[in-house]
């Protein structure tokens, strides 16, 4: 038996000053029972807990960390940056580079900003959609999560899944009115909606592979059928890939699926662990934005110098190794999806597994497939938390929800793999019980 005797002290002093002890919902173990574990460090693939527990990472923090802890390329990077100083609030020739290279890479990108986080990406891209469209309407599907902003609480996906949460109090009903919430994967409700609404939609926002219900790819002509309405109705396709960029390939879901939305954010691997986000598109969209067009934009710490150094440390790695880097990770993550199909028909538990490249969630439900929320939301939350609890207690860390993905990274060894499928292998007996 593991000990967690310092993490509790911690969680308990913790939530006298923090509310529910965390800065963020999903890091409480609210869903899976017990309590957060605190975190002392992490190097390549593995976390150590204040316990001197070692876990090995599928969670990534939450996606970011697709080379691993601690990476020695980005640690210099950031070394280097720091005795010039930490913040300027003016331009620096880091950021030009990083927006070369972060236009070189995402195949629909000409112009793009930085901000820093992957909220502020997806609320401020969505000003631009409208104030370029000069539309109200923006469309967004149940179950993905594009952050907190206000107005795309609605149906979210992510922490607002995990508790269960009906709506988000706070946000008035004015201020989602202009949000439409359609099935994921549902190209029916996609057209009925255009064909009401169409010419007053400012943009369709997507995650084009979902991770915050769970896992859950896109079905074949879904993708398109985005581009090709919002193309014929003049409104913009919005592709949130704050989770999706630079993991699904060195190009993002754009570049794996062949299809280019007009505007594309960014957050998570782009920013290499630091507080990074970012959206672009073509030049005469991104152009309506200050100081050039009427949209206003801006942050403190926009293109912050150590973040930034970080971020371009990252894409340079991930571009120098994308030829063998992302086929290694399919290749980790089919071989996981199987072992784990075979592993739970073995024991007697029904499963979906969604896996595609790193991205992998084991659905505990009796459905034959998960394509959208409410598919997901059938699963068996109880089941999936005793799964959890073994694969912790043995030392692996996965994401504490069954409506979040988990996230492989190239830090893992193959022998890493062979534990996680055998820790799986225990874990679906269990979860049985
Ligand atoms: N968009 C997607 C697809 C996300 O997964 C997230 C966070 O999980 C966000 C936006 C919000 O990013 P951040 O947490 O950096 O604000």
């Amino acid at each position: 038996m593991k000990t967690h005797q310092r993490s509790k002290e911690l969680y308990e002093r913790a939530v006298k000053v923090i509310p529910g002890g965390v800065n963020s919902p999903v890091r409480a173990f609210r869903a899976v029972g017990g309590d957060p574990i605190f975190i002392h460090r992490g190097e390549g693939a593995y976390l150590y807990d204040v316990d001197g527990n070692r876990y090995l990472d599928c969670v990534g923090s939450w996606g970011p960390l697709i080379l691993g802890h601690a990476h020695p390329d980005i640690l210099s990077a950031i070394s280097a940056q720091l005795p010039n100083g930490t913040t300027f609030g003016a331009p620096t020739e880091l950021e030009v580079l990083f927006a070369e290279e972060l236009c070189e890479a995402v195949p629909s990108l000409e112009k793009v900003r930085l901000v820093s986080s992957g909220t502020e990406a997806t609320m401020s891209a969505i000003r631009a959609a409208r104030g370029y469209t000069g539309r109200d309407i923006i469309v967004k599907f149940e179950g993905c999560y594009h952050g907190h902003a206000d107005f795309l609480l609605a149906k979210a996906g992510s922490g607002v899944a995990t508790l269960g949460l009906p709506e988000c109090a706070g946000v008035p009903a004015a201020v989602t009115a202009n949000t439409l919430t359609l099935p994921y994967n549902d190209i029916e409700a996609l057209h009925a909606t255009f064909r009401e609404y169409g010419f007053s939609i400012a943009g369709v926002i997507v995650e084009p592979v979902a991770g915050n219900m769970g896992c859950v790819p896109p079905i074949s002509g879904f993708l398109e059928a985005l581009r090709e309405v919002t193309q014929r109705y003049g409104a913009l396709l919005l592709f949130d890939e704050v989770m999706t960029g630079f993991r699904l390939a060195y190009g993002g879901a754009q570049e794996r699926f062949g299809i280019l939305p007009d505007l594309t954010m960014l957050g998570k691997i782009a920013g290499g662990g630091l507080p990074l986000g970012a959206f672009g598109g073509r030049a005469e969209i991104m152009d309506v934005i200050a100081p050039v067009g009427p949209v206003y934009q801006a942050g403190t710490l926009s293109g912050n110098p150590v973040a930034v150094a970080a971020g371009l440390a990252t894409v340079q790695t991930l571009k120098k190794q994308r030829h063998v880097l992302y086929e290694r990770l399919d290749r980790i993550g089919g071989k996981l999806a199987d072992a784990f199909r075979y592993a739970a028909e073995e024991a007697g538990v029904t499963v979906v597994v969604n896996q595609i490249g790193s991205m992998i969630t084991v659905f505990f439900t009796d459905l034959p497939a998960v394509n959208n929320y409410a598919q997901a939301k059938t699963s068996n939350t109880q089941r999936f938390a005793r799964w959890f609890r073994t694969l912790l207690e043995e030392g692996i860390y996965w994401p504490p929800s069954q409506f979040e993905s988990a996230f492989l990274s190239d830090a893992m060894s193959d022998e890493d793999v062979y534990q996680l499928i055998e820790t799986a292998r225990a874990g679906f007996y269990k979860a049985r019980e």
